[in-house]
């Protein structure tokens, strides 16, 4: 069985939903399908999450979001048409979901429903069976998915009947059976929790780039492809921006070994990258970096002499709304990097008063604007690379807030500042990969 997840770029149109359709049927295996919303058909255009969240928020303001969810509508009747799929029952749930959003059921519902109508219209046109991810796929309230899903999703999908399915991504319930989404860009999620509830032969992951790049094509003129990664490779090069595969996809595959592999829908003869629960092959696979950081930094003589400081410091700091995705310690310092979407000035500067005076810190900064670059590769505690890789930053003109060099197996990171990350992954990119 091969579990294959088409991301929104994939189901953009009818032209793309075609190009799905032909992928599917030449091989019989692809039996279970996970579909994205609509995503966009060009640069200028809009994602229908987007949409569906700002219908929600109009709605959450007051105003309704008729304009707003008529674009939607349209959306969706243009590709039923394309796809010659009856519009009937189409107009039905679309008249529902409107009715829903007016109602006030909130961001995660709204959202969901890009899915729900792209799976609910692509089942149709497969002639395969919808399967409402609510039905089967619970979210923990941390987002972690309850492992009774895999239960319920092998249940669904019997396979001794060469049946077809097909999933919305992205969304599943609570325990209470409220719908949930993952975090953005969470259908990645979906095909693998359901990759793993099947024990499928292989996870495709169809998009709209052949595969996992060492660098940014924004960035980097005509970056390699990468043909093969590990699972703990792609996890770090996703952590440090790369945005192809999300993130937190990886773990649920992690258990059953399933290989992964990245599939661009637009090249479909092209083999993408293979993603293997071990190393394939030991070498340097990519150079990304990660912006739009903040940074605080504490000090106080003997930090750590408390027992359980580091501890109570960060429950203030997940108070304040701030998680922090990397830390450095000293011997009377800790220095802690954060997405700065996640606090503004003022409630930082609250926050400092507040860890300040409760800990009596002797110091206590936050800044803005840093980035910090990875170099991610199975080869890189033992290539030295790391010594060129300071040296390119070095020779442009770059500044390194910190070098951080065996916390991973598999990969090292420097501390830049914002300005600097294209520069810093062009350098990097030139002196490690050409
Ligand atoms: N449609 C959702 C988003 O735009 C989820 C996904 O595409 O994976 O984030």
């Amino acid at each position: 069985m091969i579990v294959a997840k088409f991301g929104g770029s994939s189901v953009a149109d009818t032209r793309q939903i075609e190009k799905v359709k032909a992928i599917i049927e030449a091989d019989k295996d692809r039996r279970a399908i996970i579909v994205s919303a609509p995503g966009k058909r060009n640069r200028e255009d809009q994602k229908i999450t987007d949409l569906l969240y700002k219908c929600n928020e109009e709605v959450q303001k007051g105003f309704g979001c008729k304009d707003t969810f008529s674009i939607i509508e349209e959306r969706f009747l243009e590709i039923a048409d394309g796809l010659k799929v009856e519009k009937k029952a189409l107009i039905a749930e679309l008249d529902e979901i409107r009715r829903n959003i007016d109602a006030g059921l909130g961001a995660d519902y709204a959202a969901s429903r890009g899915e729900y109508l792209s799976a609910f219209l692509i089942s149709q046109y497969l002639g395969f069976e919808f399967v409402d991810s609510s039905t089967c796929i619970i979210i923990n309230q941390d987002g972690t998915v309850n492992p009774f899903s895999y239960e319920q999703i092998s249940r669904i999908v019997d396979d001794s009947d060469n049946k077809g399915f097909v999933f919305p991504g992205f969304y599943g319930s609570t325990e209470s059976g409220n719908i949930k989404t993952f975090t953005r860009g969470g259908s990645d999620i979906t095909g693998s929790v359901v990759a793993r509830a099947l024990n499928a032969d292989i996870y495709e992951n169809w998009t709209d780039v052949s595969g996992f790049l060492s660098a940014d094509p924004r960035i980097v003129d005509n970056p390699r492809t990468i043909d093969s990664l590990s699972y703990n490779e792609v996890r770090e090069l996703s952590d440090y921006g790369a945005s192809v595969f999300h993130e937190e996809a990886i773990a649920p595959v992690m258990k059953a070994g399933v290989p992964i592999n990245i599939r661009n829908t637009n090249r479909p003869d092209d083999k993408g990258t293979i993603i293997t629960p071990d190393v394939k092959e030991m070498k340097l696979a990519g150079v990304s970096a990660r912006g739009n950081l903040s940074r605080i930094k504490l000090r106080k003589l003997m930090l750590f002499k408390k027992h359980g400081m580091r501890h109570a410091l960060l429950t203030m700091l997940h108070i304040f709304g701030v998680r922090p995705s990397f830390s450095l310690y000293g011997i009377d310092s800790i220095v802690w990097f954060f997405d700065s979407t996640m606090a503004n000035d003022s409630v930082l500067s609250a926050m400092c008063d507040r860890l300040k005076s409760e800990f009596e810190l002797d110091e206590i900064s936050v800044d803005r604007g840093h980035a910090i670059l990875g170099i991610v590769g199975s080869s890189v505690l033992d290539d030295g690379s790391y010594i060129k890789a300071a040296e390119a930053l070095r020779q442009s003109n770059i500044g390194i807030s910190f070098l951080n060099y065996g916390a991973s197996d598999v990969s090292y990171a420097f501390g830049i500042r914002e300005e600097d990350r294209e520069k810093a992954v062009r350098a990097v990119y030139d002196k490690l990969f050409k």
